[in-house]
C-alpha cells in the first residue's frame, strides 16, 4: 500500500503546478456551474425536528449555508439504518424519511427549495434561483424485498438507491460486513437482486453502488443497462477502505458512463484519518447530542483530511477514467469529520479555487460539479423510456 500511496503522491505532485486565481474568477466559474451534491444526510436531523431554515453552526447544512456554498441541487439521503430491518420497519422509516424531505425541507421552505425528479427539473429550478431538492434511498433493505415498494418509492420521487448500506441484505452483499463470517453472503447480487437493478433501469431510478461489496458492484455493472453512480465514494488507491472504489472498478464504471461522486468523509479521503478514526468509539457528553459528542471525540483524536485530499481523489479519477467520471457526493451531516477547508456546505467555493489553481478549466469544473451527474440522469431517463416502449 505504501508503494501505491507514494506513486499516487508522485502523480498528484505532477499535477500540482498552480496558478494564481482571483476571487472574481472563483465566483464567476462557481456560479456558472450547477453544483449537484449527490449525498447529504441532514435528513437524519430534520426528521427529528431540526429546522434547516435556521442558520446555526452545529452541523454541516442549512439554507443559508447552502446558498453561500452555491449549491444548485441537493440529493437528500433517505437513509434507512440497518436497525429497521429487525421487525420489518424499513418501509415505515423510508416513508418517514421521504416525508422529511417533502414536508420539512421543500414544504416548509418553498421559496428556497423545489422538488426535482428529472435533469430538466434541476436546470429549470436552478434558472429560477431555487435549490433543486432530490431524493436517493440509502440502503436497499428499504424495499423489504418487494419491487412493488421500489415502484412506490419511485412514484414518491426517489431517483437513486444504494443497493446496500453497511449491511448485507437478502439480495446484495455489502462492503460493510463482507468479512463477517456470521453474515450469510450471496457472492454479489442474487437473481432477485439482479431483478431489482433491471426494475430500477425500467423505472428510471439510478443504480447507486456506494457501500456495496466488490462482487455486488461487478454484478450490477454487468446487469445494468444504464450508467450508474457511486453517490458518495472515493478512491481505494488513495485511502484503502472497502467503501472506496478500486482503480479497476472506477475505469470499468466510467466505460459504461458512470460517475464517482467523491465523498468528503476524512476517513475515506486519508488513511491517516481512517487509522486514527478506528480508535474513536461512540461517545456521550452530558447535555450533548450523541452525534455531536462523537464528533467532538473525533476532533480530539483524528487529524482531519484536507481540501487537497479531496482534490487528490478528483485528480485520481480524472487521471485514470477521465473528467467525465468525477462528481461530488459530500456526505455532509452523515460523517463526524470533514476536511479542513471544506467543513460544511458553505465552503464549496474553496474547492473551486483549488481546482482552478491546479489548472482545471471552467468546463471541467462544470462537468465535475454537475454536468456529469446530469448526463447520467438523462441517460437513465432515456433508458427507462426505451424499456417502457418495448413492453
Ligand atoms: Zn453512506
Amino acid at each position: 500500500m505504501r508503494i501505491i500511496c507514494a506513486a499516487a503522491a508522485l502523480i498528484s505532485m505532477a499535477f500540482a503546478q498552480t496558478r494564481s486565481v482571483s476571487d472574481a474568477e472563483v465566483k464567476r466559474v462557481h456560479s456558472s456551474a450547477i453544483l449537484i451534491d449527490t449525498h447529504n444526510d441532514i435528513t437524519s436531523r430534520t426528521v427529528e425536528g431540526y429546522d434547516i431554515g435556521e442558520a446555526k453552526h452545529d452541523g454541516h447544512t442549512n439554507v443559508t449555508a447552502l446558498k453561500e456554498g452555491g449549491v444548485g441541487a441537493q440529493f437528500f439521503a433517505v437513509y434507512v439504518s440497518a436497525e429497521y430491518v429487525n421487525g420489518n420497519h424499513s418501509a415505515n422509516r423510508t416513508l418517514q424519511m421521504i416525508d422529511t424531505v417533502r414536508h420539512d425541507i421543500v414544504g416548509r421552505y418553498p421559496k428556497d427549495f423545489e422538488l426535482a425528479t428529472t435533469a430538466d427539473d434541476i436546470e429549470r429550478i436552478h434558472r429560477e434561483g431555487k435549490i433543486a431538492a432530490l431524493m436517493g434511498i440509502e440502503g436497499g433493505h428499504a424495499i423489504e424485498d418487494s419491487l412493488r415498494l421500489l415502484r412506490d418509492y419511485y412514484a414518491l420521487g426517489i431517483r437513486y438507491m444504494t443497493l446496500t448500506h453497511s449491511n448485507t441484505n437478502n439480495w446484495a452483499d455489502s462492503s460493510g460486513d463482507i468479512n463477517d463470517p456470521k453474515i450469510q453472503h450471496h457472492n454479489g447480487l442474487t437473481d432477485f437482486g439482479k431483478g431489482v437493478v433491471r426494475e430500477m433501469n425500467r423505472l428510471g431510478m439510478m443504480v447507486d453502488i456506494s457501500h456495496v461489496a466488490d462482487k455486488t458492484f461487478w454484478d450490477a455493472l454487468a446487469v445494468s443497462s444504464a450508467p450508474m453512480i457511486a453517490s458518495h465514494s472515493s478512491c481505494r488507491a488513495l485511502a484503502n477502505v472497502p467503501r472506496n472504489m478500486t482503480d479497476d472498478m472506477i475505469v470499468a464504471f466510467a466505460k459504461k458512463g458512470g460517475v464517482v461522486q467523491v465523498n468528503f468523509n476524512c476517513g475515506f479521503l486519508s488513511e491517516k484519518s481512517a487509522e486514527a478514526g478506528k480508535n474513536v468509539k461512540p461517545s456521550t457528553i452530558p447535555g450533548m447530542r450523541g452525534e455531536d459528542a462523537t464528533a467532538a471525540e473525533y476532533k480530539k483524536k483524528v487529524p482531519p483530511a484536507t481540501l487537497a485530499d479531496v482534490v487528490s481523489h478528483i485528480d485520481h479519477i480524472v487521471k485514470i477514467a477521465g473528467v467525465n467520471a468525477a462528481g461530488i457526493g459530500s456526505d455532509f451531516d452523515g460523517v463526524f469529520c470533514t476536511p479542513t477547508g471544506l467543513e460544511d456546505v458553505s465552503k464549496f467555493p474553496n474547492l473551486t479555487r483549488v481546482l482552478l489553481e491546479k489548472g482545471y478549466s471552467a468546463d471541467d469544473i462544470r462537468k465535475i460539479y454537475g454536468g456529469n451527474t446530469l448526463r447520467v440522469m438523462r441517460a437513465v431517463e432515456a433508458e427507462a423510456k426505451k424499456e417502457q416502449a418495448l413492453k
